[in-house]
């Protein structure tokens, strides 16, 4: 079903006395989704609570401009879990991603690299430019493949308690142990490298082309307030590498009729496992009586009562603004006040007359069916990076672009193309003037960049939306506008996300959990918190 229709069954509240659910999930993302699904197929009478007129969070898609259909905020699939989308049966709901066949990397200079599903291909794409650089990406591909194959069943589990001196719990921290120390050497050392190193650490030793080291290093920087040459870097590149499709390691895809496309297949799932779905309908108070959960109290004074509720939203709201935070322990009030979300990311959407060109591969289509990345070089990543340290939005961003139209025509009207370019870097904190102020400045220096890349660009394009960080965090409630719901860093994954002993999705309030991308694994579209908090509740209600 489109959003637009979506948008008009909202069902008005009934006679508050007879609003009692068995579930009441705040906040319609896809973790929420993900999150409501389970608990409705376990039999539970579950409520989503959305705030916007349409589901989806940051995934969603909206025809801003009549035919150009605009993925406002995420735009590729990266990290959803397998397991969700069988369990969910999501594929008889429509579920449709298309794999994302080519990743191009323009130069300055007229070079390029343009890589895709063919290892053979790309190989000889790399070499090009180096021997040795080609023999060196086959190696670090297949290594980092191994890494992540590794590591991905952690993902799929809720993390240990690190604070917790249950013998169950003990005995899973042992578990983690054992389970790192028993890597085979290479793998391990590729992971410490992660964890220890920056992303240009690592590049440095394996290439010397600044084109294929700006080509990997652009993982790991997306979403976060870190330079390819900051330490957190490695690790932010390793989470994104943690992904699938169809078997492929690390590849992202594009889903038909974009993000919002696939969370109207999980709205529909929800609905199909009889779970019930309000939107315009923002949750102003979690109601909680003698430490344990009562209901929520609306934004419009309505009351609804349920013995569990669920927050999918992120861990400032979750534990500061949902609830009281003087009823909580203040060790934990205390770390979520320190807990780093520090934005750095904005959104510039085109609706386009054409494709744009680029020289010498003028009228090549497929050069548009993946990711476009806009940063050649390690130091045109510093000098962007420099910028937001010092305030201000990148003069040249690096830009993540995608012309989602030419896997999906049906994005836009025939002929005309949609671009969705993520950009970085665009610091929550302005140093001088605020948000409103910039924002026309903002997609000015986003188009000029495309320009400089694609002469031309600026005479296709017919309409642009821009998206502060600001705009991220007033429209979907991620505070200070951060993508992932908190920082990717070691000290807020894992073990410490959101917070220690506050990693296994429930809160001090008895019934109140938490199931948004603050939680393990973290955030990108993946759906695992909001499944695994499904496990923590299903099996603490079983307890
Ligand atoms: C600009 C941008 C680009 C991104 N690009 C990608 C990408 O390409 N691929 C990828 O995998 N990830 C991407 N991400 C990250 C990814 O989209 C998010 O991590 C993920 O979608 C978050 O899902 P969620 O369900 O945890 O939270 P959200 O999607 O943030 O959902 C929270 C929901 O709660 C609602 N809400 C807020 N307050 C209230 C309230 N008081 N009452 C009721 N409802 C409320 C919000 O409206 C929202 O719908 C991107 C994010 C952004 C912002």
């Amino acid at each position: 079903m489109p959003n637009s229709e979506r948008n008009d069954a909202i069902s008005e509240p009934r006679d508050a006395s007879s609003e009692r659910y068995d579930a009441i999930v705040i906040g319609g993302g896809h973790n929420g989704l993900v999150n409501a699904a389970y608990l409705a197929k376990a039999g539970l009478n579950t409520l989503v609570l959305e705030r916007r007129h349409v589901v989806g969070g940051a995934a969603v898609t909206e025809e801003l401009v009549p035919g150009y259909k605009f993925t406002t905020f995420s735009y590729a699939i990266s990290l959803m879990r397998p397991d969700i989308v069988q369990d969910l049966q999501l594929v008889e709901h429509g579920m449709m991603v298309m794999p994302l066949i080519n990743t191009f990397q323009p130069g300055l200079d007229g070079e390029y690299l343009l890589l895709g599903v063919d290892a053979d291909a790309n190989y000889h794409e790399i070499a090009r430019h180096s021997i040795e650089d080609a023999e060196a990406a086959r190696d670090l591909d297949h290594l980092i493949a191994r890494l992540a194959r590794a590591l991905k069943p952690w993902m799929d589990r809720i993390p240990p308690n690190s604070l917790s001196s249950e013998p169950a719990e003990l005995a899973a921290m042992a578990e983690v142990r054992d389970y790192v120390a028993g890597l085979d050497p290479e793998v391990r050392g590729l992971m410490e490298k992660f964890a220890t190193c920056s992303a240009a650490e690592i590049l440095d030793e394996y290439f010397e082309c600044d084109l294929v080291k700006a080509l990997y290093a652009s993982s790991g920087i997306i979403g976060s307030r870190v330079g390819p040459r900051s330490k957190e870097s490695g690790l932010v590149w390793l989470f994104h590498k943690m992904g699938d499709y169809d078997g492929v390691p690390g590849e992202w895809g594009f889903h038909k009729g974009g993000t919002g496309g696939f969370t109207q297949v999980l709205a529909r799932a929800v609905e199909g496992f009889g779970g019930t779905i309000r939107t315009n309908a923002g949750v102003e108070r979690v109601l909680y009586e003698d430490g344990a959960a009562v209901g929520v109290l609306l934004q419009d004074g309505i009351t609804l009562e349920a013995n569990l509720v669920v927050s999918a939203l992120d861990p400032r709201q979750t534990f500061t603004r949902l609830v009281d935070p003087d009823d909580l322990p203040q060790d934990l009030v205390q770390h979520i006040a320190e807990y780093k979300f520090q934005g750095s990311a904005a959104k510039v959407n085109f609706a386009l007359s054409g494709l744009p060109q680029f020289p010498g591969l003028e009228g090549r289509e497929d050069i548009y069916m993946g990711c476009t990345n806009l940063g050649p070089s390690i130091a045109y990543l510093e000098e962007a990076f420099a910028d937001c340290e010092a305030g201000r939005f990148s003069r040249r961003p690096f830009l993540d672009c995608c012309v989602q139209s030419t896997l999906d025509p049906d994005m836009s009207p025939p002929g005309k193309h949609i671009m969705s370019c993520f950009v970085m870097y665009a610091p929550y904190h302005l140093a001088d003037g605020d948000w409103e102020a910039q924002r026309e400045n903002l997609g000015d220096t986003v188009q000029a960049t495309v320009e400089e890349f694609f002469p031309g660009f600026s005479d296709l394009v017919l309409h642009r939306e821009i998206v502060t960080p600001l705009d991220i965090e007033k429209l979907l409630g991620l505070s200070e506008g951060n993508i992932f719901a908190g920082e990717l860093f070691e000290s807020q994954l894992f073990l410490n996300r959101p917070a220690p002993g506050w990693n296994q999705y429930r809160t001090p309030i008895a019934g109140y959990y938490q199931c948004g991308s603050g939680t393990h694994p973290g955030g990108c579209i993946s759906g695992a918190p909001g499944k695994l908090a499904a496990q923590q509740i299903l099996g603490d209600r079983a307890v």
